[in-house]
């Protein structure tokens, strides 16, 4: 049983939530509708305090304001953690059945907001219907699968019993979290991130990112409504190179939640290593970072269902996915083939206003992204042949073609770095050998997949391409919650397995109690 003598809870199996098929008529109104709703709240401020405000604005329509926010000062980091430990506390000794029921309520009210949430998701981040609906669906399954995560480690396993004595572990929660997300999933990680922390008793300070406050601040409203205390959470929007090291090295906190580029995280992870004056514990950091995604494309195959895999796992939400496929790796006797029919493929992606419904790529995050995508643009056409895209999209929009490039060394910047937009590096191998090597000569290692009819050469792939998630004859991309615990190898990060069963222990500690019977 729990910390303080509570009930246990029972739910449900967990099951994955559907997606929304947008082709039905009533479902293509319903969206519709929850933009012209949306639409109306566009520009409206977030937070009471005074000061900086962070803009947040439309990446398909940069002149459109999506949401002001407050942005937080250094001293209002600091009072942060500080309130966040004083609520801790009283939050921790809250029965844990009553953490995880506000939690299973937190997911039906997402449920019910759905589409809402798709439309913010579609005006603040960029994405497609499809892309911004996988999105909803995965938070509202991160709640529900942490939640009954929590009701299994209400009742840990029993230990062996020493004779003469009663022994038991109880699972506690470890205190102030600080909790960084990523722009590209705001509302999936952002959720997952946060109520495993939450569920498991500790209390957060949430730094989201500066592109995607407001569906901060919309998920944060829906957490209090679902009964989470008010104390519990800080919703604190400012630029992370403002108030990030604060709220690291601040002595109060007691672990960090990071997904976002391996440079922070690595920051991030020296930073929170340093004692800090009055310091009582060795920080936690849970950092999720980047990728160099390949897929291995092999002789005996099939063909047309590789060229889909990697024109959707490379150009899906214009390639801004830790796990989109950015290398493609193809055995010598396919190559030909394999370039001709990926690049008839990548000609007729629609590319245009998520907003609309029909466009498979939608814009990049922000001017600045953009001008870093054209930068790689640019090296690409010194390091390989462009077969595919190659340049911006003259709209008002943050818009990069899908970009495609063939015959790229291995060594090439574009095979080794990691670019964040629509660019893929497509390269020859000799033999599938030399193919999984190239795939493992990344300092990443994240996602990858292989597509193959060869039984012996996928048996190759399970023992010896390093990555956290590997997939065969399927995309690099859309990993569910439950069935694909999620997190990467080496620069990758520390392999946290989001929506599995190890993760939510990272947001516990274990207490064993032994009392020597009379
Ligand atoms: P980012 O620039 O590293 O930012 C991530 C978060 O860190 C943002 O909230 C950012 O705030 C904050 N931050 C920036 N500087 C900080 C500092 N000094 N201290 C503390 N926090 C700081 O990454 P991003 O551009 O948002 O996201 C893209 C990256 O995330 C890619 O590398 C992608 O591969 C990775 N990613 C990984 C996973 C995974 O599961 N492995 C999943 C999704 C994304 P500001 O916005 O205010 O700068």
């Amino acid at each position: 049983m729990a910390d303080n003598g509570d009930k246990g809870v029972t739910l449900p199996a967990f099951r994955n939530e559907g997606y929304l098929d947008f082709a039905t008529p009533a479902n293509q109104a319903g969206m519709l509708s929850a933009l012209a709703s949306a639409r109306m709240q566009l520009g409206r401020h977030y937070g009471e305090r005074s000061g900086e405000r962070l803009v947040s604005t439309n990446p398909a329509r940069p002149d459109e304001i999506v949401g002001t926010h407050a942005a937080a000062t250094r001293q209002e980091a600091c009072e942060a953690v500080d309130a966040a430990y004083a609520a801790f506390a009283a939050y921790s000794r809250t029965p844990a059945g009553e953490r995880v029921e506000a939690l299973i309520r937190a997911a039906e009210l997402l449920r019910a907001r759905r589409l809402t949430f798709n439309a913010w998701l579609t005006f603040e981040a960029g994405k497609t219907w499809a892309e911004a609906d996988a999105e909803t669906c995965e938070a509202i399954d991160f709640c529900e699968y942490y939640a009954r995560e929590m009701a299994r480690f209400m009742s840990p396993p029993p230990l062996v019993q020493l004779q003469g004595e009663r022994g038991e572990a109880r699972y506690i929660a470890l205190g102030v979290g600080v909790i960084i997300p990523p722009w590209n999933f705001p509302l999936a990680i952002l959720a997952g991130m946060t109520v495993a922390a939450l569920v498991a008793g500790n209390t957060v300070v949430i730094k989201p990112s500066s592109e995607t406050p407001t569906i901060a601040a919309l998920f944060v409203e829906l957490l209090l409504e679902a009964g989470f205390p008010e104390e519990a959470i800080r919703l604190l929007p400012g630029p992370g190179s403002v108030i990030g090291d604060v709220l690291v090295s601040h002595p109060l906190t007691r672990f960090v939640s990071f997904t976002g580029s391996r440079d922070v995280g690595l920051r991030i992870n020296e930073l929170a290593a340093t004692r800090q004056p009055g310091q009582r514990w060795i920080k936690r950091v849970v950092a999720e970072m980047g990728g160099k995604d390949a897929i291995v494309i092999d002789s005996e195959c099939d063909l047309t269902a590789a060229v889909e895999g990697v024109a959707a796992s490379a150009f899906g939400y214009s390639g801004q996915k830790c796990s989109a496929c950015s290398r493609a790796i193809v055995h010598r006797d396919v190559y030909p083939a394999f370039l001709e029919a990926l690049r008839a493929r990548v000609e007729r992606i629609p590319v245009g206003d998520p907003a609309d419904f029909g466009n498979y790529m939608g814009p990049v995050i922000s001017a600045g992204a953009k001008r870093g995508i054209l930068e790689y643009i640019e090296i690409g056409k010194r390091e390989g042949i462009l077969i595919s895209g190659g340049s911006g999209v003259s709209t008002p929009g943050h818009y990069v073609a899908p970009t495609v490039f063939a015959n790229v060394p291995a060594g090439a910047r574009i095979f080794q770095e990691e670019i964040f937009g629509p660019v893929l590096a497509v390269t020859r191998a000799e033999n599938f050998e030399q193919a999984l090597a190239m795939a493992n000569d990344s300092p990443y290692g994240l996602t990858g997949a292989v597509y193959s009819n060869n039984g012996d050469h996928l048996e190759l792939a399970r023992r010896e391409f390093f990555v956290g998630n590997l997939y065969l004859n399927r995309k690099c991309t859309g990993a569910m919650v439950g069935a694909h615990p999620f997190g990467g190898f080496n620069m990758s990060g520390t392999d946290s397995k989001a929506g599995g069963p190890d993760y939510l222990l990272l947001f516990l500690q274990a207490k064993s109690i032994a009392e020597k019977l009379a």
